[in-house]
């Protein structure tokens, strides 16, 4: 059923410390019955900070001067790819700035068809590299790549184009999304909460949206402001308390809403405080995303401030993962795709 507007901006108006710890509570109730209590992983590895855009709030955007600009091997890349499947991880995303040039898009052709055939057809391949053509879309996805996050930043096309510069568009954000779709992936969006301008109205449209659009799965979390951006200002007096609570409550009520979608619970919760990533767990997120990039090249993803984890190696970010996942009763599900259930629902 699609979720009823006011109650959406009714429950992510909550603001009372007891009336979110049953929103909370709630979610989990919901996540338990539907999705059940299993993290899946999806190791990430951020393949190159090279980027077209200049989104106003990305650290990474073309017109920072003060990142120094990498790309990844195709052997460094394997072999990251190689480590998560050997530590039994369900699956990679391979993430990066945007490049939409045949030597790019070839490159990460190459990559998914080795890491297919490396891991013996088992480890699934994400792959979140923005906006495409179909066709690459569709080489992507013959080569074995089967699930694809392309975040729409926010529903609201006028408040698209207050965060990005004018040759940016909304529209084909969204046709992209409906592309990837059509083509047989698993589709993953979201947004991120407390952007400049938004509002509590613009997050309960990010939430039908989802819902119209049958997405499979979430990725979202918090702005956090980045020194070299158009958005620097917001630094100031920036709470992170605040930023947390509403990233927070954006995955409770998308759970109790959307119900059997995958939920990440990201990093940039974890920025704001290090049990964040636990916090989205039981907020009623289901899948987490460790870094599995190699610390030489991690300083230079900044795509916000505070980024976590920057020079701890993936073995140990496995291990305190670990530690954590277990500290509240919940379980890894090793060797598994964990494949959305909104997915394999519709294709029954
Ligand atoms: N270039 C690709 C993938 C990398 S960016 C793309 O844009 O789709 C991945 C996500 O990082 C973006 O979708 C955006 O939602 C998020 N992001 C960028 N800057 C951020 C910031 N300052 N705070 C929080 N998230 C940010
Ligand atoms: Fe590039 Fe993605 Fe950052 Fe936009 S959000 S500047 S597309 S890396």
């Amino acid at each position: 059923m699609r979720p009823d507007r006011n109650e959406l901006i009714r429950l992510l108006s909550i603001s009372d410390k007891q009336e979110l710890e049953n929103l909370y509570k709630r979610a989990y109730q919901v996540k338990t019955q539907i999705v059940g209590r299993t993290v899946y992983f999806r190791g990430i590895i951020e393949l190159s900070n090279f980027c077209i855009k200049n989104c106003f709030y990305c650290g990474i955007r073309k017109a920072n001067p003060n990142v120094s600009r990498y790309m990844m091997t195709k052997d460094e890349a394997l072999s990251s790819a190689i480590w998560a499947y050997e530590q039994g991880y369900g699956s990679i995303v391979i993430q990066s700035g945007e490049r939409e040039d045949p030597e790019f898009t070839d490159f990460v052709t190459e990559l998914v068809t080795e890491i297919k055939s490396m891991s013996k057809g088992e480890l699934g391949i994400t792959l979140s590299l923005g906006e495409q053509s179909e066709k690459v879309y569709q080489d992507w996805f013959n080569a074995g790549a089967h699930r694809y996050l392309l975040r729409i930043e926010t529903s609201n096309p006028e408040l698209y184009a207050k965060l990005h510069p004018h040759d940016h568009s909304w529209q084909r954000r969204l046709s992209c999304l409906r592309s990837l779709k059509k083509l047989g992936y698993q589709t993953g969006t979201g947004v991120m909460t407390g952007l400049p301008y938004q509002t509590i109205d613009d997050l309960a449209d990010d939430i039908l949206f989802f819902y119209d659009e049958d997405i499979d799965m979430l990725g979202m979390g918090p702005f956090i402001p980045h020194q070299d951006t158009p958005f620097v200002d917001y630094l100031n007096g920036f709470d992170n308390e605040c930023a947390l609570e509403r990233g927070l409550k954006m995955i409770a009520v998308c759970r109790i809403s959307l119900k059997d979608v995958n939920i990440a619970s990201t990093t940039a919760l974890q920025a704001l405080n290090p049990t964040g990533r636990e916090m989205g767990l039981l907020a009623g997120a289901n899948i987490i995303m460790p870094n599995i990039t190699d610390t030489k090249y991690r300083e230079n993803y900044q795509l916000y401030e505070g980024k976590p984890c920057l020079d701890e190696n993936a073995s140990l970010c496995r291990g305190c993962l670990e530690r954590r996942i277990t500290s509240i009763g919940e379980s890894i599900g090793y060797k598994q795709w964990g494949d959305s259930r909104h997915y394999l629902k519709a294709r029954g």
